[in-house]
């Protein structure tokens, strides 16, 4: 399997000045085509409602991506229904005349990523790389799925005679209507990779795209339509979490669901699901706290380098994001100040600067928690950078905030032990390995952990020791974001996930379905 890695291919092939020329063209083009609105998507018909809500760019307020239709509990009703009357005819479908949609589809986004990128900077203000990126993964996504569910002949075989004249075949099926739920950060990546786990499987979708980032959800609906997809089997149903996603989730005629977003969400979701009885799935991809040791073996350039971009890439709003490091002791000062010099450097503005490494936090509750934490840090340890929301006359009227460097605080006090989505990091000095790998383990949470050291003996016990689902040792280009789909299945242990089967991996399909087995007796 080949990853699309767009921005790398550039580069291979010395043209990256296209890449940018692209990029910055589809920014105008984009723009030009925003302030629209959106009705919800049903049966392949777009559905109106009397509320409407108003989606604006992060890195410049007065920017209106759109107005969009804010469905209630009827229109996931409709919606819920529509999947269910396309679920028989789509799950008789070949395993080909399924996975040609969404490769047709992966071919349209390809086609069409230099737009899909820019949509994803001015929406949810992803820098250009990070745009490009997720639209990348996206694509792997509908590819590697497609090329899974081929492989696996669609998880059917036959088991052969048992006994003379018993013929079994042994086969996976889809569960009917999935309630899919996305988040802002990957919001074309994750919303593309849930949904068509669930639909190339043969279950049919009612999705909820983050109320920030619904824009390039119709995109990828839009898509889908193009590239063939039947009416009813993808449904898009926008609006608040409490308006759609609770009745969505919770609706009795909900088979699975798959949420990826906080924890408190996504338990809650599993809750109520088990309380109603039903046996389905939840697959829940949820937050983490993600540590990583620097060592006194490591070489201190890469390690400084992978934590500031682990940590402040995208603003660290990402599960992924880097958020605690345990540095030892007699080189914590020296990492410290340099990574506080490193810091200093970022670039801080709108996603489609070519300079932004730091871009606009998304909402007005990520600008308040910036505020409460960062004033808490002051209180309780030392601010080492950063600490402040920007108001500066050179940016246009946005969320943006410095991204912060925290020390002094102890590694059990909150800001150190929950997530905050936030390019915040807290830095502590540990004895060595020993200490380092207990302080990493001592979380709920278990998503991605890095190290840093140049020690092979000290790499090898951490990944035996360490307890997440990712770890990266001596990963330069972030310490613990930046998942390649096949390469590096994402997901968590603990409270990071609830089925320990990671999306972009080779498992990630069979949860989506549920085993039969069939026995003719001729
Ligand atoms: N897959 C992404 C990464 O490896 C993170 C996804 C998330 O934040 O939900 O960085």
């Amino acid at each position: 399997f080949e990853n699309e890695l767009t921005l790398l291919t550039y580069q291979q092939n010395g043209n990256e000045d296209e890449f940018h020329e692209a990029y910055e063209e589809a920014i105008e083009s984009v723009k030009a085509e925003l302030g629209e609105y959106h009705g919800l998507r049903i049966d392949g018909n777009r559905v109106d409602t009397d509320d409407r809500f108003q989606v604006t760019s992060p890195g410049d307020l007065d920017l209106e991506i759109g107005e969009f239709a804010s469905g209630g509990e009827s229109e996931v009703d409709a919606a819920v229904s529509a999947a269910e009357a396309a679920f028989p005819e789509w799950e008789r479908r070949d395993v080909d005349a399924r996975t040609e949609v969404f490769r047709t589809a992966a071919d349209r986004m390809r086609d069409r990523k230099f737009e899909l990128a820019a949509t994803l900077s001015l929406e949810n203000g992803k820098n250009r790389t990070e745009a490009m990126a997720d639209v990348d993964e996206a694509i792997d996504f509908l590819r590697f799925y497609s090329r899974e569910l081929e492989r696996s002949d669609g998880y059917r075989f036959d088991t052969g005679q048992p006994t003379p004249r018993q013929h079994t075949t042994n086969l996976l099926r889809p569960y009917g209507v999935f309630a899919v739920v996305a988040p802002f950060n990957f919001p074309l990546a994750i919303l593309a990779g849930m949904t068509t786990g669930a639909m190339v499987t043969g279950n049919t979708v009612v999705a909820k795209p983050a109320s920030a980032t619904p824009l390039i959800a119709h995109t990828f609906v839009d898509v889908l339509a193009d590239a063939g997809i039947p009416d009813g089997v993808c449904n898009l149903v926008t609006g608040g979490g409490s308006e759609v996603g609770r009745p969505l989730t919770e609706h009795e005629d909900v088979a699975g669901v798959a949420f990826t977003g906080s924890r408190e969400v996504g338990l809650g979701i599993e809750r109520t699901f088990r309380e109603q009885g039903k046996r389905g799935p939840v697959i829940a991809e949820l937050g983490g706290k993600n540590p990583v040791i620097v060592s006194d073996e490591a070489d201190l350039d890469g390690a400084v380098e992978g934590v500031a971009k682990g940590a402040f890439s995208f603003s660290g709003q990402k599960c992924s994001a880097t958020s605690r490091v345990y540095v030892y002791e007699d080189v914590f000062d020296e990492f410290t100040d340099r990574l506080v010099d490193s810091t200093e450097q970022l670039g801080i503005g709108r996603g489609e600067k070519l300079e932004t490494v730091v871009n606009p936090v998304i909402d007005d509750s990520a600008l308040e928690r910036y505020r409460r934490i960062t004033e808490q840090a002051r209180t309780d340890g030392t601010v080492r950078t950063g600490g402040s929301v920007i108001d500066d006359d050179d940016l246009p009227e946005g969320r943006y905030v410095e991204p912060t460097v925290v020390t002094d605080i102890p590694h059990e006090h909150d800001l150190a032990r929950e997530e905050h989505f936030l390019p915040f990091v807290t830095v502590h000095p540990v004895s060595g390995l020993r200490e380092g790998i207990e302080k990493s383990n001592d979380s709920d949470y278990g998503l991605c952990a890095g190290i840093f050291s140049e020690d092979d003996e000290e790499v090898e016990r951490w990944f035996d020791e360490v307890e997440p689902g990712m770890c990266y040792a001596n990963r330069t280009q972030s310490a613990t974001t930046g998942a390649l789909v096949q390469a590096q299945p994402f997901g968590g242990w603990k409270f990071s996930g609830t089925t320990g089967k990671f999306a972009g991996g080779y498992w990630y399909l069979q949860q989506f379905m549920r085993e039969q087995s069939r026995t003719r007796v001729e």
